[in-house]
């Protein structure tokens, strides 16, 4: 079956016990031991052994093309845990460009990490050193949509003895298959495109191996807790059961704004992987399949108040943080990401959602005029 078809009928399960197409909502925090004192369910308390994890899971895995996929409290503590299961003393490659929740971890984590031009290959391979065990990529990256290119990062790192680990939030197995492109791991921030309505909080990792890392990855899901509730479980396979559909409307919508907003005389950039002159567009041609995410900006002329000021005035898209829901959202991104952020202080991200793209492009008009 295609991944469509999987997704739509969240891999076909049908619960055994009652036929239900839907299933049923596990909320029990443990399970009954049998009189041998054993437990042949496989499961015995819920922060290890949650079977509402066990469909959103096997339908993610599927879709990724992976050995084992895990659910997490939120994108930052699926995160967070892949470095946290590294050895003691290994040494980190990040991107400079990336979710700036994760970066502003980093740059506090004792360990020691590197952050690079993630789009520059050459950068890449001149921070390498005997030590570095992960190198994490994120593409598109925010809020600039740099493009990594997973093919040479993951020779690059291989070849140094390191893992390519890539958060793929943005891109979404929709469009892009980081495993199939050589990554040992994948990371989503559930939250956005996976769930897709912006009403709950969730993270996932992908393994291409089921190996010792990924063995500590699930051993410290389990010891710090870092799990996901029950009812966020059942929420995102519902959620996901309409994903390629909400993401191919948001790749058109993205793609028409793009080009209409590119064509705005208030508008001194637009930012998407999609354009033709955009520095990443032959790589995402060949790396992104179907589209260039929902996922855009643009750098408003007169700068940091005139940007702010549009961001104002709209009257149909949300002023709000967060991407991926079917709803459009704008965002002045370097107020929220504060004073040390690389991102420019013109610029306004934008989460195309899946509503009437001339609506979503007549209010911009207006809000930039
Ligand atoms: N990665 C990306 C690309 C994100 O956009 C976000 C959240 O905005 C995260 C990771 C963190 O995910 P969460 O908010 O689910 O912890």
């Amino acid at each position: 079956m295609k991944n469509e078809t999987l997704a739509a009928q969240g891999l076909g399960w049908v619960d055994e016990a009652t036929r239900a197409i839907s299933p049923p909502l596990h909320a029990s925090s443990t399970y009954l031991r049998d009189v041998d004192n054993g437990y042949r369910s496989g499961r015995a308390y819920i922060r290890a052994d949650n079977p509402a994890f066990d469909q959103p899971e096997a339908l993610l895995n599927a879709l990724e093309g992976g050995a084992g996929a895990a659910l997490f409290a939120s994108g930052m503590a699926a995160a967070v845990t892949a470095f946290l299961s590294l050895g003691s003393g290994d040494h980190v490659i990040a991107p400079k460009t990336m979710y700036w929740g994760l970066r502003g971890w980093l740059a506090e984590w004792s360990a020691d990490v590197d952050l690079v031009d993630m789009s520059d290959p050459g950068a890449v391979r001149r921070a390498l050193r005997p030590n570095t065990r992960l190198v994490w990529a994120e593409t598109p990256a925010n809020p600039t949509w740099d493009i990594a290119d997973l093919a040479a990062l993951a020779e690059i790192a291989h070849r140094a003895g390191a893992r390519l680990a890539v958060d793929s939030t943005c891109a979404t197995p929709v469009l892009t298959q980081p495993i199939a492109l050589g990554a040992d791991l994948v990371m989503h921030s559930a939250t956005k495109y996976l769930n897709g309505h912006s009403d709950l909080i969730a993270g996932a990792l992908v393994t291409a191996r089921d190996d010792d890392y990924w063995q500590r990855i699930l051993g410290n899901r389990a010891h710090m807790g870092a799990v996901l509730g029950s009812f966020e479980a059942w929420l995102l396979l519902r959620g996901m059961r309409t994903l390629f559909p909400r993401v191919r409307i948001a790749c058109a919508n993205a793609m028409a704004l793009a080009e209409r907003l590119s064509a705005n005389p208030n508008v001194a950039q637009v930012l998407y992987p999609g354009l033709k002159g955009f520095k990443g567009h032959d790589i995402a041609v060949r790396q992104m399949k179907g589209g260039f995410g929902g996922m855009l900006s643009i750098r408003v002329k007169g700068g940091e108040q005139a940007a702010i000021g549009a961001a104002a005035r709209v009257k149909i898209w949300k002023r709000a943080t967060s991407l991926g829901g079917v709803e459009s959202l704008i965002e002045h991104r370097a107020s929220v990401e504060g004073p040390d952020t690389p991102c420019p202080p013109d610029l306004l991200r934008l989460s195309a959602g899946i509503e009437d793209v001339d609506d979503l492009v007549a209010d911009l008009e207006q809000a930039l005029g």
